[in-house]
């Protein structure tokens, strides 16, 4: 009992320690250390790889969960950390982008400052609010909030993207408003659990107005009116298995036609203010939202809207304001929601919200020193390879018709790979940046990113821009601009490991990449055509038999057990669930191909295609809070890790041999399913 309490509070010690560092700490792409052998691997083959590493990493207590890729995101950031430290001394030398960054970290470190502030840097905002007489006003603010926030679009979403039907236009984009809950659902699934959720929300809504200086009958009489209008705008809204379905996002309709949806928003106004003088089409993706919206604005009073408003407000700036603002916020949507004990120290929230804001003048430093000409080729040449596995695979699919291969092959080949870091750097110069205005800071950078979206609306598209930042750990396939992006934060040890050989590397950074190359042709991916449009090019035989074969792994999925009795939602995770066996399965035969005529040798007393087994599993270990777990469940489109191992592998012959498995042993599936 003793060398428990011992041992446990040490290992949190050890985590709660960091420090600001030069450089990335190494740890390999196999770790033997991080397996539990006394697992079998035929039985649960995640738990045999990573048992070990999810026993020497509990959860720290600031984080929802502990991963592999979280805890590699830790160490990028206690090295930004180092970068900003460095960056925010007032040198004259320093570059327009140390000067950005140092000056912003500066100012959120300043932590007397805030607490002296308090909440008078939303006092212009909540008096702006406060001085809304009229639903003219309302739009006028509206519009105003959507120029000048502090990141919330609240009342409706106003943006730009690609033409889902020509990817080559960029249009307007009129989406939904926000929620307080982190989903739709929150606000009616009726099991216990829900229902403590809803009345947690509304007791949160009651202290954040009592923080804005209500009394306690005004802070409940509006928490209820803004739960009530939350609630009804939530009915009109599209579910997230709904949304994965680009069709139900599409409808295009001319200004005119927008502002005839919710004519009280006067669109005729907010456009021109936006400097949206001759748009033709607005594609508005959720219309029942507007029409929703509209019934809802006259549903209630005027002071109703601005309680909304000053909730929105409130909810948006209270982690960047003093702590009692930011304590309150915490409280809910981590300790509660999620089960997070504690909150991240100012060092780490401050480095997030730098990479947030600043991304791609922190990615500068971050990549200067991270990311060699080595691994960029490296893992450039992995890349071909595997592309290279896919036209082969593409080539001999048993299951697809010669019109579909082609349309297939064709968009494989217009694939743009995106390794490390764009091309050219956003320029960060006209955003005024200083070293005493953190919530200044905050709204400046916000404006400069709105502003920055609303102008592409019109413009030719521009192709080499990325949608990550270059020190994330994560990396994504976009179906529109038909490209995969690895940024450098994803390609380092122990995801990518210079040091090590092909089979554990392949395994590991090889499938993530055919990972996102599966992207381009599961569920939702398949939709889009070679130049990122929206367009049916599948025969109808060929397009049964992917919904067959997609459907097995629906339904592989559908029962596995998330926490409690929660299955996973294997209909919001189909896309994913997909895109982890076709990743694997690329991964595999490039590693064949790459490798062959080779004489690899085992190590360690694992045979090269353990080894490669090993290393893919070992970039999902991790551990995840059970609260945490159930937010999953409804909102994130990922399995929990155990399952994106367990399942991939239990479909895979290649595993059942590397490792000897057999019926009815656990991961060896009587039905297999194979898609790509
Ligand atoms: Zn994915």
């Amino acid at each position: 009992m003793r060398v428990i309490l011992f041992l446990i509070p040490a290992a949190l010690m050890a985590q709660s320690t960091p420090q600001p560092t030069t450089e990335l700490p190494y740890s390999p792409s196999l770790d033997l250390s991080s397996m539990d052998t006394s697992v079998q691997a035929c039985d649960d083959f995640y738990h045999y790889t990573c048992g070990g590493w999810i026993k020497k990493n509990p959860i720290p207590p600031d984080q929802s969960a502990w991963e592999v890729y979280s805890k590699l995101e830790y160490d990028n950031q206690q090295l930004l950390w180092g970068l900003l430290q460095q960056a925010s001394q007032p040198n004259p030398s320093r570059t327009v982008a140390e000067q950005k960054i140092g000056d912003f970290f500066h100012a959120c470190m300043d932590e007397a400052a805030i607490e002296k502030a308090g909440l008078q840097p939303l006092q212009p905002v909540l008096d702006r609010i406060a001085g809304i007489k009229n639903f003219h006003d309302l739009d006028q603010f509206a519009t105003e909030e959507h120029l000048d926030g502090i990141g919330g679009r609240w009342l409706f979403g106003f943006d730009s993207d690609q033409d889902l039907e020509n990817s080559e236009d960029v249009i307007a984009f009129a989406g939904r408003g926000r929620l307080g809950l982190p989903d739709r659902d929150y606000y009616f699934r009726t099991d216990k659990k829900s229902v403590d959720n809803r009345a947690k929300y509304i007791e949160h809504l009651r202290t954040e107005f009592g923080l804005l200086g209500e009394s306690p009958a005004d802070a409940k009489l509006h928490a209820d009116q803004v739960m009530a209008i939350e609630t009804e705008l939530a009915k009109s809204m599209l579910t997230r298995v709904e949304m994965r379905n680009p069709h139900n996002l599409l409808h295009k309709m001319t200004p005119g036609q927008l502002n005839a949806l919710a004519p009280t928003l006067e669109f005729d106004h907010f456009l021109p203010a936006l400097g949206l003088t001759n748009i033709k089409v607005v594609n508005v993706t959720e219309p029942a939202f507007y029409t929703a919206l509209e019934k809802q604005l006259h549903a209630h009073t005027i002071d109703e809207w601005r309680t909304f408003l000053r909730w929105n407000a409130i909810r948006d700036a209270s982690p960047y304001l003093s702590s009692q603002f930011a304590n309150a916020s915490f409280d809910f949507y981590s300790k509660y929601l999620r089960g997070v004990p504690q909150m991240k120290p100012r060092w780490l929230r401050c480095t997030e919200w730098t990479d947030r804001n600043l991304g791609e003048a922190l990615g500068q430093v971050f990549v200067a020193k991270t990311f060699t000409p080595e691994t960029k080729a490296r893992t450039v040449a992995m890349t071909k390879e595997i592309e290279e596995a896919m036209e082969r695979d593409l080539s001999t699919l048993p299951w697809m018709t010669d019109a579909t291969r082609k349309q297939a092959l064709l968009k494989l080949h217009t694939i743009v790979n995106k390794i490390g870091y764009p091309d050219k750097w956003r320029d960060y110069s006209s955003v005024d940046i200083k070293r005493d205005d953190f919530f200044g800071d905050i709204d400046r950078a916000d404006r400069f990113e709105y502003r920055r979206q609303i102008a592409k609306i019109g413009k030719p598209l521009d192709r080499t821009e990325w949608g990550m930042t270059p020190p994330t750990v994560n990396a994504y396939y976009n179906p529109q601009m038909n490209d995969i992006n690895f940024p450098a934060g994803v390609l380092q040890p122990p995801l990518f490991d210079p040091k090590l050989d092909d089979a554990p590397n392949y395994g590991n950074t090889g499938a993530t990449i055919g990972h996102e190359l599966t992207h381009g042709f599961d569920d939702e991916g398949r939709q889009f055509d070679a130049k990122g449009n929206l367009k049916d090019w599948w025969t109808p035989e060929d397009s049964k038999e992917f919904e067959s074969r997609v459907k097995c792994v629906e339904d592989q999925y559908a029962q596995y057990t998330v926490v409690d009795d929660i299955k996973i939602n294997s209909k919001l995770t189909l896309g994913e669930d997909v895109a982890d066996l076709g990743g694997t399965l690329l991964a595999y035969m490039a590693w064949k191909h790459a490798t062959a005529g080779m004489d690899l040798k085992p190590v360690d007393g694992f045979t090269p295609d353990q080894r490669f087994f090993i290393g893919m599993a070992q970039w999902a270990c991790g551990d995840t809070r059970p609260d945490t777990k159930r937010e999953h469940a409804l909102t994130d489109p990922h399995s929990p890790a155990e399952f994106r191992i367990n399942g991939v592998v239990s479909n895979m012959p290649e595993f059942a041999t590397a490792f000897g498995c057999k019926v009815p042993q656990k991961m060896v599936s009587m039905k297999p399913c194979r898609v790509w």
